[in-house]
This record gives structure tokens, sequence and C-alpha cells, in this order.
């Protein structure tokens, strides 16, 4: 299978640049960036830095291209957000607005869902170690689908349901995506699902169930997979194991994070599956994919400010934000793009880093900036994925606020921790001064 190539005939290191952050970018007076309307130094002076800047547009379009071109080949189906790379209410909100079902991994994501309006009903419940008060709140709040990782999810929810609940089996097929170690699931070893043996015993006790209903299975083989192949493999894998009313294909397709990065399109990646599923799986079955990372990352920038250019070899451009508000780097190596969001493009390279106390808190080792000063500002593009969800206190960072942009139209969805947050778990009678709660924007 040919490795498709993104459109590349992008003639200037701006254009470059701009073609990473959400469709819609513009450069506006003074050559700053703007996105969904909003010019960003406007932004940073309202809502701060660092702050992870939301094309709502952007992102309501991925979702209905998702939709659309799902329904388009495959009317039976369905796309559940996998909203672990990006669970706060706001998102739940619009991707529910859009008409996706849910995809959630535990009580958490389950609350913030349901929070955000999302129907009981469209949620598919994930988790390989899932609890029994977990296992308890998805029956109770009639959750559509719960997907058996384990045996003991069957044995505990033969105890918890009275009524009848759906449920699909976790297959892990024994396939390996071209990816980081870390985000890969389908290889055998993998802590997560049944392999195909395990599957076919489960499946068996389960037709015996009077309270568990076997609508199907389920396969989800890894993240940021960047080839179409591995996902042919996985409906393959499923479908040897017999005829289902429902077919969940999970999600992992790879995104456009730097200009080397070349993902399949939504619809090359649709193709691939529904093709391979229209050779294998029954025609009248329903199909339900899972995308994640692929829904959300490109709708997504960071913006930082820069606190000091230390000369040297490395020159470092160090920023106000770093390994708590993006983990990806950390965690798995991920490679971002950088720019000085009021000189877009072109420059010389630098290692923009953060300001955590550890050596690995690099946003981009060798990014190209142009000409980067203290005080300027510097925007991350494809951050929509997993940055909101990994973000963290490390070093008493307080996390970044999320601001939907729309039209010309900002709004902080998620606000910026405060110190008062960093200290509210705390048991108060520990407190041997109030401290300062200094203001920060
Ligand atoms: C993480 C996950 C997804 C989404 O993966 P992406 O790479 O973000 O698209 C889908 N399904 C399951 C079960 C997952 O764990």
């Amino acid at each position: 299978m040919s490795i498709p190539v993104a459109p590349t005939d992008v003639s200037t290191p701006q254009e470059a640049l701009l073609a990473l952050f959400p469709p819609g970018t513009v450069l506006g007076r003074d050559g700053e960036l703007v996105i969904g309307g909003c010019p960003v130094t406007d932004l940073a002076e309202r809502f701060g830095t660092p702050a992870l800047i939301i094309d709502e547009k952007a992102l309501r379009a991925r979702a209905r291209r998702y939709a659309d071109g799902l329904a388009a080949r495959w009317e039976n189906s369905r796309v559940a957000f996998a909203s672990k790379a990006f669970p706060c209410t706001a998102v739940y909100r619009l991707l529910a607005e859009e008409g996706l079902s849910i995809d959630v991994a535990g009580g958490g994501e389950m609350a913030l869902a349901l929070a955000g309006g999302v129907d009981p009903a469209s949620l598919v419940v994930h988790g390989n170690a899932k609890t029994d008060a977990e296992l308890r709140m998805a029956v109770e709040a009639g959750a559509g689908l719960i997907v058996i990782d384990n045996f003991d999810d069957i044995d505990r929810l033969e105890r918890i349901v009275t009524g009848e609940q759906p449920v699909l089996v976790r297959v892990t097929p024994g396939i390996r995506p071209d990816t980081h170690a870390a985000v890969s699931t389908g290889q055998e070893g993998s802590k997560f699902g049944l392999t195909l043996p395990q599957a076919r015993e489960a499946i068996a006790r389960l037709r015996g169930s009077d309270r568990l209903r076997l609508d199907g299975v389920h396969v989800h083989v890894g993240s940021q997979i960047l080839d179409t192949e591995p996902f042919a493999r996985a409906v393959e894998a499923v479908a040897d194991l017999g005829t289902f009313a429902v077919y969940d294909l999970g999600g992992g397709l790879g995104v456009r994070y730097t200009y080397d990065d070349h993902p399949p399109s939504v619809e090359e990646y649709l193709d691939t599956l529904v093709d391979t599923a229209r050779k294998t799986l029954p025609a009248e079955a329903h199909i339900i994919i899972e995308p994640g990372r692929s829904m959300v990352a490109e709708a997504g920038a960071t913006l930082y400010r820069v606190a000091t250019v230390k000369r040297g070899r490395p020159t470092f451009v160090g920023v106000d934000g770093g390994m708590g508000d993006n983990l990806e780097v950390a965690l798995y190596g991920q490679r971002f793009e950088a720019t000085v969001a009021t000189r877009v493009g072109g420059g010389e390279p630098y290692d923009l880093v953060g300001r955590h106390c550890e050596s690995g808190d690099v946003l981009s080792a060798g990014v190209r900036l142009r000409d980067p000063r203290p005080g300027d500002l510097i925007a991350v593009p494809v951050t929509g994925a997993y940055s909101f969800s990994l973000s963290n206190n490390y070093n008493g960072a307080l996390r970044p606020p999320v601001v939907f942009c729309r039209d010309g139209e900002a709004r902080a969805v998620v606000r910026r921790e405060t110190y008062a947050d960093l200290l509210r778990r705390d048991e108060p009678s520990d407190r041997t001064r109030q401290p300062p709660l200094y203001d920060v924007p």
C-alpha cells in the first residue's frame, strides 16, 4: 500500500507553517497569527500564557468530515469520539451537538461527558482495569455499550447488572503498528483486551449470559498510526471472530505534527476501513469508529511567552510552559513545529524548552524561529489532542485555560488554574500561614 503524501506544494516557510495551524488561520496586521478570527496578541493579553487555543469551526468541520465520510461509505455506522484526547465539558458538548457518540475510559470521563449533555445511550465505556464503582456507574447511567476487556469484567457485570446490558468484547489481534511503543495497543503481550483464543472463550460465555447481551467485538491497535495497513489487518482480525451486530473498529489515525509527517487523510483512512469491511464483515452490521487524536489535534495551538533567550550551543528559547501543558514530547518523543507568533516562519534553529526542572522538558529541539526575544509570543501548532488531558501541576505549574475562538470571538471554556486551586485539596489545618495568592492573568 502506498503511503499517501499530503500536499506539500506550499512555497514559503510562512505558508508551510500556516498549513499546520487550524484551517482558516491567517496572518493579520503586522504579520501576526490570527486563529478563528482572533489575533493571538489579543488572546495572550486577555487570557494570559500559556493558553490552549481551539478553533471551534475547525473542530466542528472535522467532526462533520468524519461523520459524513463514514455514513457515506457505510450507512449503518457512527463515530464515537475517543474523549481521552480532550476531556472537557465544552468539547463533549460540542461533539455531542455534532451528533457524535462518546467513548470514555472510566468514571471521570463519564462524569464529564454526562455533564456536557452526552446521551448515556451513546456512551462506549472502556478500561482495562475498571473498578466495581465505575461499572456500576456505567450501568446505572444507562451506558449504551460496555467493552469487556477481561474475564473479571464479565464476572463483575454479571453481579451488577439487573436488567440487560449490551457489551462488546475487546480483542487484541497481535498487530504491532509502526508507532511509539507507549501508544501501541494491538500487539501480542498488550495489557489491553483479550487474545483471539481468549476472546472466543469470552464470546461463548457471554452468549450463555441472560444479563449481558453480546452485541459485538471491538479492536483498537494503537495511536498516531501513519499508514492504512494496520487498520485493514485489524478489521480482518475481528471479522475472523464470527458474525455480530456491531463491529467497533477503534481509532488511531495519525496526524500531521511536522512537515515530515504524511498521515492518510480521513477519507483515505475510511476507504481502507470500509473496503476491508465490505470484503469481510456482514453487510447489515453496525460499524463504530473511535477517532481521538485525529478529531481534535489540528484544531488546537498553544501560545507561550518567551521568558529567556540563553545564547550558546545550542541557544535555548525558554518559555512560560512546557511539560506541564504538553507532556507528549517527554512521554513518547512527539515532534512539534513552532513559530514566533508575530514573525511567522523562517529563522535559525533554536532549542525551544519549557520551564520545568527536567532536561527532557523540551517543546521542540532545533526548531526554526525568526529572531526570538524575551516577551515574544510563541505558537506551537497541533496541540489539540492529549495536551489538555495530560496537563499537570509539575513545579506548581498552573494548568492553562482552554480558549474557544470563532469568527473573531473568544471565550475561555476552561479557566486558568490559580494558586488557590493548588491549595484547595490540602488539609487547611496543615497551613501555617496564608500564602500570598498573587493573581495571575
Ligand atoms: C485511545 C483510544 C482511541 C483513540 O485513539 P486515537 O489515537 O486518539 O485516535 C480509540 N479507542 C480506544 C479504545 C482507545 O483507547
